[in-house]
Formats: structure tokens, C-alpha cells, sequence
């Protein structure tokens, strides 16, 4: 196994069956193994210094209804809302005074936000803030709407393909969504410019070593600016609410791999991760993580905003969410960075 993430290490790409190899044999000390060697070349290249996301969740609305997601369209139980315009203002506007350099608009796939109701708002935040960089994060869209987008102003987008197996794909999903749109419009953000970020729920029902092996594939592949995982956290009110979640240690034996693939890319360490454990987040850190994405959402609608059971900070304001994550991440000898973070490139 050590072989094998060395020459991940050296080589940033490994075969289907080698992948495979390091998803079946896993074990407590390979991970510790990998961590440390992914910490270090996380240490190397961004220093002692975490990167932060405002994350501005400013509509649960949905016409999509994956299985395991909790504001899915089926979900009767779900109290709907949109923010206004300028709510989503408001939390910039506390955000920025935090020393957030980068607020991420995420929503479900809300018809009522249009490209134009979209464009003034992306206009608007980055007229205020010109030193800010804007991440959107509202699933699948044409081209014609992600060029706009990004030409007036957007920079980054976030869009996880969840698996990158077929099969997979079709276990998770409803038939009106395909993993082939999915990668298509990962493709087209990336031609158009954007820092894109795609990911993939760790231990969703179905995935196994083969699974995740595909997964790293379409990655290297792809050689997105930032991947997010985090564990698959059962909701109740889903299909999938008997289901067994994913596991810390997993989770973060992916994070240390991806970290060794893609040396430079932008990795969170996820608030789903801090929600089935108290130290996830700064065990994310500590397997190679470098970006938090703590919450800007009005407390008022926070606990709406819920993808899986128990998600945590959703009764703290924004303030206490950046302080409890400064001491936090000082407490493992790190400091936030007031830094938009965006992705540099290897030299
Ligand atoms: N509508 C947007 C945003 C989706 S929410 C989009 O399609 O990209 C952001 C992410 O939360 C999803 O991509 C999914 O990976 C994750 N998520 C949803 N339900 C979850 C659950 N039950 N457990 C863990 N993560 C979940």
C-alpha cells in the first residue's frame, strides 16, 4: 500500500485496479500513512493557512428529487423559502465585515430564480465587492445561462457529480437526471472559465471500492480547481433514511487521496463531515483539507436548509460560526485566511 501512495505521490494518477487496490485494502494505519503525507504536501503549498467560504444558502425550492436529499421535491415536510435580494445582500454585507473574500450562493434548482433575477443579483455583489470572489452553486443549467453568469462576474461554480458511476448514478437519481448531463455541464463551466469544484458524497448506498475507483478517475480527468466530499448523512423524510451513513475515516482517506492526485486543488473540509463527528472538520484539515465553508444563511432559515439529519451551526450567527471555526482551526495550529483562495496553478 505504501508503494502504491508513493507513486500516487509522484505520478498524481493511478490505473482503475490500483485505485481499487487502495479502496479494498484499507486499514487504520494506511490511512494514517496517507494523511500525513497529504498534510504535508498541503503544508508545503498553502501553508498553516485555511481558506474560507461565506456559504449563502438563499433557496431550498427544488424541482429536483434525488433520493438521499432532504429538500428534495417530494419532501411535503420542508418549509419552503427564498431569501430577497437583499437578504442575500445582508449577508455579504456581515460576511465581508467577518473577512469572508468569497461568498457562495447555493440553492436547489429553483425555477424562480431566472437567469435575469440571477444576473442582478450576481451584478449587485460584485459591483459592492470587487474584491470578492463569487462561487455559484445551483446545479444544472444550459451553457447560454452559465456563460451569462460568469460574464457578469461569477467566478467559480460548484457542481458535484455525486458518482461517476452509471449504475451508481441511477441508484441515486431519479430518471429525469443523467450522469451524462451531469459531466456535460462540468465540462462547459470548465471551457468557459470558472474555477470549477465537483465532489462526491462518501459511502452513499451502492458505492463501493469500484465506485469510488471511477470516481477518482473522472476527476483526474476533469482536473476541476476544487473537489468537495463529505459523507452521505441519511434524512429522515428520503428514500434513503434507513440507510447506513458514510465514515469519518473513509471520508478523509478520500480527502488525503484527492489531495495526492491534485496537489493544488481546493479541498473542504465539509460541514457534513463536522456533522457526524465534533472534530470532522478538523480532521479534514489534518488529511489535507485547506477551505471551510462555514454558514452566512439568516439564523431564521438555517434549520430549511436541511440536506441530512442533524447538520450542525444551524442555530449560531454568522460571527460565532467564523469564531468557533478560527479557534477550531488554531486549535490544530492553523489560522483563517482573509484571502479570496483562489486556485493557483502548479509552477
Ligand atoms: N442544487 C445544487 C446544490 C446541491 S446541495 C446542486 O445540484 O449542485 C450540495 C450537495 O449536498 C450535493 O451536491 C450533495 O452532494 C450534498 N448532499 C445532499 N444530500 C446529502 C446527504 N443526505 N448527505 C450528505 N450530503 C448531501
Amino acid at each position: 500500500m505504501k508503494e502504491l501512495i508513493q507513486k500516487l505521490k509522484k505520478e498524481h494518477t493511478l490505473s482503475k485496479a490500483e485505485w481499487t487496490e487502495l479502496f479494498t485494502h484499507r486499514s487504520q494505519q494506511t490511512g494514517e500513512y496517507l494523511a500525513e503525507e497529504a498534510r504535508a504536501v498541503s503544508r508545503k503549498i498553502f501553508g498553516n493557512r485555511i481558506y474560507t467560504r461565506g456559504l449563502i444558502e438563499f433557496t431550498n425550492y427544488c424541482k429536483n428529487d434525488c433520493y438521499y436529499c432532504g429538500i428534495r421535491k417530494s419532501n411535503r415536510n420542508v418549509s419552503r423559502y427564498r431569501l430577497t435580494e437583499a437578504q442575500i445582500l445582508e449577508c455579504c454585507e456581515s460576511g465581508y465585515e467577518l473577512g469572508f473574500r468569497t461568498f457562495v450562493l447555493q440553492g436547489g434548482e429553483d425555477g424562480y430564480f431566472t437567469d435575469e433575477k440571477m444576473l442582478l443579483i450576481i451584478r449587485k455583489i460584485k459591483e459592492r465587492y470587487p474584491d470578492c470572489a463569487l462561487t455559484l452553486s445551483l446545479g444544472e443549467r444550459s451553457k447560454k445561462s452559465y456563460e451569462a453568469f460568469y460574464q457578469a462576474g461569477a467566478d467559480r461554480y460548484l457542481l458535484r457529480h455525486e458518482t461517476a458511476d452509471c449504475g451508481h448514478y441511477r441508484k441515486l437519481h431519479p430518471a429525469e437526471l443523467s450522469l451524462e448531463n451531469r459531466m456535460d455541464c462540468l465540462r462547459q463551466l470548465k471551457e468557459i472559465g470558472y474555477q470549477t469544484g465537483t465532489g462526491f458524497m462518501v459511502g452513499s448506498p451502492g458505492q463501493g471500492a469500484e465506485q469510488l475507483a471511477e470516481d477518482m478517475l473522472f476527476i483526474r480527468s476533469l482536473n476541476p480547481q476544487m473537489v468537495g466530499i463529505g459523507p452521505f448523512v441519511p434524512h429522515h423524510d428520503t428514500p434513503f433514511a434507513k440507510e447506513k451513513g458514510g465514515t469519518v475515516e473513509l471520508t478523509l482517506y478520500c480527502i488525503s487521496l484527492l489531495r495526492l492526485m491534485l496537489p493544488n486543488a481546493l479541498l473542504p473540509a465539509t460541514t457534513a463531515l463536522g456533522t457526524i463527528v465534533p472534530d470532522g472538520r478538523e480532521r479534514g484539515i489534518l488529511a489535507g483539507a485547506n477551505v471551510v465553508m462555514p454558514n452566512l444563511s439568516p439564523v431564521g432559515v438555517r434549520k430549511k436548509y436541511e440536506l441530512y439529519d442533524n447538520k450542525i451551526c444551524t442555530g449560531e450567527e454568522a460571527a460565532e460560526c467564523r469564531n468557533c471555526l478560527q479557534s477550531r482551526m488554531q486549535s490544530i495550529g492553523y489560522e483563517l485566511a482573509v484571502d479570496r483562495g483562489d486556485y493557483k496553478p502548479p509552477v
